[in-house]
């Protein structure tokens, strides 16, 4: 990333202030205004249909299913859902928008007023959702380069009508680093309540940053620029910190900061100017003439609020209290529902959440990831790890023993019991047995047997080392350390 010529302690002198506006595709399976399938990858122009390709005289019908996913949520963000929305046309000319409009909710939109909370250090910093509303697609341009000298771009309207929500900020973040903490949070929230995939490469999830900074301390807000259309949250960070910073050389050197957008280049790792205010939209936004108004009953926003899963935060909150999670596992057990949901299955059956979680994060996810699974798809089942970690807890297993029993289980699926019994593997704490193998030990090792007694009694860890290795690990540590110094002393 380029740097400019900024001190950072001037740099210090001003406060960003930052408010982002997320587009979310939902997960319907077939488009907002038609019926064509939203499926990503097929041929160019194959899920298409007069509605989306805005011909003449067709007709938009709202996808009940998109309005459920956009108010599920509207509802995660704590907003309020108005009774009475109304579709906006928005007007525009782009080669991808074959209707001219984009079909979308203006001064009347599905959801106000809510909030998502950020953990920054640490604290919790609750940052403002000023509106959901719900809008429709443009197709995709895609830019071919040059051939013969010409350049090529080809439209594929697939796209086209894809229902989307728009989730609008307040200005209420104040560095780069909380709208990446904001913009994972919101992910999280998307996926868990099954809203959207939030696949960024499949453009599922897109962010405009709006960016401005004011001296410290001064109450109004500064003239803000508008970075759009960032296609990953590394690059909105990076994106936000080169803004802040050439707004402020810009100011502290007498210039003012033009509202206008900007485009960020990855490559250079600058924001250049798109298009200015001047020379900015006039959408003539007006009613959409065919589409009535949506009006969502309470009883039916009571319906979709009771099948709304548990959120991410609260999850993570149950977890470190119900389990005596540190905030850390908590938070990685509950990066996804299907990782809470297994750990919290696995941990009922073992009755030991901390030890689950530990296994769940350490062994589990690291045979997961070397194989390329998901937690979803692994071969041990929840139910069969929580019997593992019990199997540890009761002391019938050592810990070392247990890894290597998770390892055969991941093989091959079975539970702990079965390998166990068929490789003799129980933990040996029968006096008798360990007796027999320390008495080996002894007789193997008088050298060390004579330091003991003489003394130099920090040998005894040797000894108790050789016991495990001739049980084969599966002696009992606590157990062979007291018959080893009853014997010695
Ligand atoms: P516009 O009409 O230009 O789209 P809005 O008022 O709708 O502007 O706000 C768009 C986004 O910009 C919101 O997320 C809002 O929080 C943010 N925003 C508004 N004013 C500022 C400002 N001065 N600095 C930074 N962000 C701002
Ligand atoms: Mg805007
Ligand atoms: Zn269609």
């Amino acid at each position: 990333m380029s740097t400019l010529a900024v001190a950072e302690d001037v740099i210090a002198k001003y406060e960003p202030v930052i408010g982002l506006e997320v587009h979310v595709q939902l997960g319907t399976k077939t488009k907002i205004f038609c019926g064509c399938v939203t499926s990503f990858g097929a041929e160019p122009n194959t899920n298409v249909c007069p509605v989306c390709l805005g011909l003449p005289g067709a007709l938009p019908v709202l996808n009940r299913q998109a309005v459920e996913l956009a108010i599920s949520a509207a509802l995660a963000l704590h907003c309020r859902v108005n009774p009475f929305s109304r579709f906006a046309r928005k007007n525009y000319f782009y080669p991808d928008l074959p209707k001219g409009y984009q079909i979308s909710q203006y001064d009347q939109p599905l959801a106000e007023h809510g909030w998502l909370n950020i953990n920054i250090d640490g604290i919790a910093k609750r940052i403002g959702v000023t509106r959901v509303h719900m809008e429709d697609d443009a197709g995709k341009s895609i830019h071919d380069g040059f051939r013969d000298s010409d350049v090529y771009t080809y439209v594929d309207l697939n796209r086209s009508g894809a229902p989307l929500i728009e989730i609008v900020s307040e200005p209420d973040i104040r560095s780069a680093g909380e709208a990446y903490a904001y913009l994972t949070e919101m992910k999280q929230v998307m996926q868990y309540i099954s809203v959207s995939d939030c696949d960024m490469e499949k453009g599922q999830l897109r962010c405009d940053a709006n960016v401005s900074v004011r001296p410290r301390g001064r109450e109004e807000l500064g003239t803000k620029a508008e970075v759009k259309n960032v296609n990953s949250f590394r690059f909105v960070k990076q994106a936000i910190e080169y803004e802040i910073r050439r707004q402020v050389e810009l100011i502290e050197s007498g210039g003012t900061v033009a509202q206008e957008s900007r485009l960020y280049n990855v490559e250079t790792g600058q924001t250049v100017s798109m298009r200015s205010k001047e020379q900015a939209h006039d959408y003539r936004y007006f009613p959409e003439p065919d589409l009535v108004p949506l009006q969502v009953s309470e009883h039916w926003l009571h319906e979709v609020k009771s099948r709304l899963p548990e959120l991410p935060a609260d999850r993570r909150e149950r977890f470190a209290t119900d389990y005596g999670l540190r905030e850390y596992d908590a938070q990685v057990l509950s990066l996804t529902r299907e990782t809470g949901d297994y750990f919290e299955t696995a941990a009922k059956v073992s009755g030991d959440g901390r030890a689950t979680g530990n296994w769940v994060t350490g062994d589990l996810m690291g045979l997961l990831k070397a194989a390329g699974k998901e937690i979803a798809e692994s071969p041990i089942s929840a139910q069969r790890l929580g019997e593992l970690v019990a199997l540890i807890s009761k002391g019938e297993i050592s810990g070392k023993l247990a890894k290597e029993i998770l390892a055969k289980m991941f093989e091959s699926g079975e539970a702990a019991s079965a390998i166990i019994d068929r490789e003799g593997l129980k933990q040996i704490s029968d006096s008798g047995a360990l007796e027999k193998i320390i008495d080996e030990v002894l007789a193997a090792n008088p050298k060390q047997v004579e330091q003991y007694r003489s003394g130099k009694t920090a040998v005894a860890g040797f000894l108790v080392g050789q016991a495990m290795k001739a049980s084969r690990g599966q002696a009992n540590p606590a157990a062979v350390n007291e018959l080893l110094k009853a014997k010695l002393g």
